[in-house]
């Protein structure tokens, strides 16, 4: 397989899977799509998001997409935010607004059950049809106060083993262990598969 296309405009997320997925090309579909499709992510969980996104901008490109969605799952919360991480404060919420929601969602809530994970799914693409799915998770803790300026999203309340909050890491280090990298890791290992069997 010489190229993929991948469904994210993020730059961070494509540095990460242009590292990983080497020395395959890595494309971002919105770069060569003029009129992209607004992809609606109404589905009932991370792998419905990824298989949606992915079958439907599929369909416009010659070749294998893949599409992720992630997303943060607290147990405490019976799973919320989960799907409706990135707008769980509101349509319009900024990060900050959604970290403030949590905490104040698990007021009162003790260290030792304030469990959570990310999670990642990505799904591998061609002609609007799902071939496989991809599932890659990271588990920590919700802490009690924002800290750490590196990373996005719920990364400053998300606290590790080691008592550091994700946002503490650097970049480099998130990415070797987050929810994304063991997706892409599984991702790897199959295309690495499809190549040697085809
Ligand atoms: P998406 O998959 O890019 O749509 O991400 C959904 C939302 O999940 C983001 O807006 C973040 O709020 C949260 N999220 C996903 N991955 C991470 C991460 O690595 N750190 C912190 N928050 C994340």
């Amino acid at each position: 397989m010489e190229k993929i296309f991948v469904a994210t405009s993020n730059k961070g997320k494509l540095k990460e899977i242009k590292e990983i997925l080497k020395p395959i090309e890595i494309i971002s579909i919105y770069d060569v799509l003029k009129n992209p499709p607004d992809v609606v992510e109404d589905g009932n969980s991370f792998e419905e998001n990824a298989k949606k996104k992915g079958e439907l901008l599929s369909r416009f490109v010659d070749g294998f997409v893949i599409a992720d969605d992630s997303g943060l799952v607290v147990d405490a919360l019976g799973g919320k935010p989960g799907i409706y991480s990135a707008r769980y404060a509101g349509e319009n919420a900024t990060d900050l607004d959604n970290n403030l929601k949590l905490l104040n969602d698990l007021n009162g809530v003790p260290f030792e059950q304030r469990d959570a994970k990310f999670v990642c799914v990505i799904a591998l693409c061609k002609s609007g049809k799902t071939i496989e799915t991809f599932y890659g998770e990271y588990k920590g803790k919700i802490g009690f106060e924002l800290k750490g300026g590196n990373g996005f999203g719920y990364d400053p309340l998300f606290v590790l083993d080691d008592g550091r909050t994700m946002a503490e890491l650097s970049s480099d280090e998130k990415n070797r262990i987050s929810h994304r990298r063991e997706a892409l890791s599984k991702l790897k290992k199959f295309l690495d598969n499809v190549s040697k069997n085809s």
